[in-house]
């Protein structure tokens, strides 16, 4: 039995001090009926809990960990950035620096600006698409979690649906009013909408690969059509790659299933584990972003230097040309990913549990459902008692999972063989709990 003790303690403490104990809430493990373990430190794949256990991690920060766990290139990076001061709110040569990488793999991002968290990316991004085109109406995707600005809690998934809640209170009529909900991966249901009112929506938002309703990718098709809506009404086509990026491919979804949205969010990887994200995009929208044009958007420690350094070295590591005869680095986490899921997949059938397994290239998860899981629908009416079932044992043998079905997991280039061959028995142990 996993002994939290120390754990509990520090949880019952931040409870008086931050709501429900956390910054985040699915970090409070309230889906999952147990208490989470407080972390004392990680190190490649691994997260060490202040209880002393061990565990290998799937979580990865929620993503921004491709590399693993304070990587030497970019602990080493950071220890000699500090040193030169931590923000200066002034111009630098490393974000011209981390904007090339990023353009160099996101050729559609002409133009970009770095902000700080993926939510003030995509609150950024519509409110420049509405500046843009003078229209206010937008559309979501139902279950794709955008962050937590207003506009974007209407129908939002992640911790949303975690906790049961459609929108948020605070969100006013009003906000609300102008995002339109469409089901995800139902060509109809967008076609209907950009028919009926395209001419006034500004922008479609979307997860191109969505991670925040478990991982779901579009079907076949999908994306294109939704590319073509937008263009028919000069709608400004958003892909939200705070998660996909550099994931679905080094390129993320746009490469994966070449289409060119108008605007890119990116966010997790682009900061190697420090607070980065950005927007960026077609160069004649992006050029109405201010002090070039009037669309205002600011930040005191936007572009920060540390915050700078860790993305580039993270995204070095990513793009480095492989030795010859070795796959690259993004190609190397798909393997693994899938050998993962494989293992799985096999243990789930040895056990006789019926499992949805889904991969978009270093982004996986599973789903317990009979039937396939395309949309937010599918994946709540999935067996969320067996996933806690299936979580708890896996925590118990030293698997650290997201404590909820609507997340999506996360492989990164320290992944072992070994450590992925470990993870493959402990589910087996896991899936014939289940059964
Ligand atoms: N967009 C997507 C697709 C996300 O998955 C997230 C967070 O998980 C966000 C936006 C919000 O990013 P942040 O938590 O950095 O505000």
């Amino acid at each position: 039995m996993l002994n939290l003790e120390k754990s509990l303690a520090a949880f019952n403490e931040a409870k008086t001090l931050m709501p429900g104990g956390v910054n985040s809430p699915v970090r409070s493990y309230a889906n999952v009926d147990c208490n989470p373990p407080f972390i004392a430190k990680a190190k490649g794949d691994r997260i060490f809990d202040i209880d002393g256990n061990e565990y290998i991690d799937y979580v990865g920060s929620w993503g921004p960990m491709v590399v693993g766990h304070a990587h030497p290139n970019v602990v080493k990076a950071l220890q000699e950035a500090a040193t030169r001061g931590t923000s200066y709110g002034a111009p630098t040569l490393l974000e011209s620096e981390l904007a090339k990488l990023v353009m160099q793999v996101y050729p559609s991002i002409e133009v970009i600006r770095m902000v700080n968290s993926g939510t003030e990316a995509t609150m950024s991004a519509l409110r420049l698409a509405r500046g843009y085109t003078g229209r206010e109406k937008i559309v979501k995707f139902i279950g794709c979690y955008h962050g937590h600005s207003d506009s974007l809690l209407v129908n939002a998934g992640s911790g949303m649906a975690t906790f049961g809640v459609p929108s948020s209170p605070g969100v006013t009529k009003g906000t609300a009013a102008d995002t339109i909900s469409v089901p995800y991966n139902d060509v109809e249901a967008i076609t209907k909408v950009m028919d009926e009112m395209g001419d006034e929506i500004a922008a479609v938002i979307i997860e191109p690969v969505a991670g925040n309703m478990g991982c779901v990718p579009p079907k076949q098709g999908y994306l294109r059509k939704i590319r073509e809506l937008t263009q028919a009404h000069g709608t400004i086509l958003i892909f939200d790659e705070v998660m996909c990026g550099f994931r679905a491919s080094l390129g993320g979804a746009q490469a994966a299933y070449g289409i060119t949205p108008d605007l890119t969010c990116l966010g997790k990887i682009i900061g190697g584990g420090l607070p980065v994200a950005a927007y960026g995009g077609r160069r004649d929208i992006m050029m109405k972003v201010s002090p070039a044009g009037p669309v205002y958007q600011a930040g005191t420690l936007s572009g920060n230097p540390l915050a700078m350094t860790a993305g580039i070295e993270t995204l070095k590591i990513i793009t480095a040309e492989p030795e010859p005869g070795e796959a690259d680095y993004s190609r190397m986490l798909t393997l693994k990913t899938k050998k993962l899921l494989l293992g799985w997949l096999e243990k789930a059938k040895e056990a006789g549990v019926t499992i949805q397994a889904h991969q978009a290239g270093s982004m996986f998860g599973i789903f317990f459902n009979e039937h396939e899981v395309y949309n937010y629908d599918d994946s709540c009416a999935s067996d969320q008692e067996a996933f806690k079932v299936w979580f708890k044992s896996m925590l118990e043998q030293g698997i650290y999972l997201a404590p909820s079905q609507f997340e999506t997991l996360f492989m990164s280039g320290a992944h072992s063989d070994e450590d992925i061959d470990r993870t493959i028995e402990a589910a087996g142990k896991a899936f014939k709990a289940v059964a």
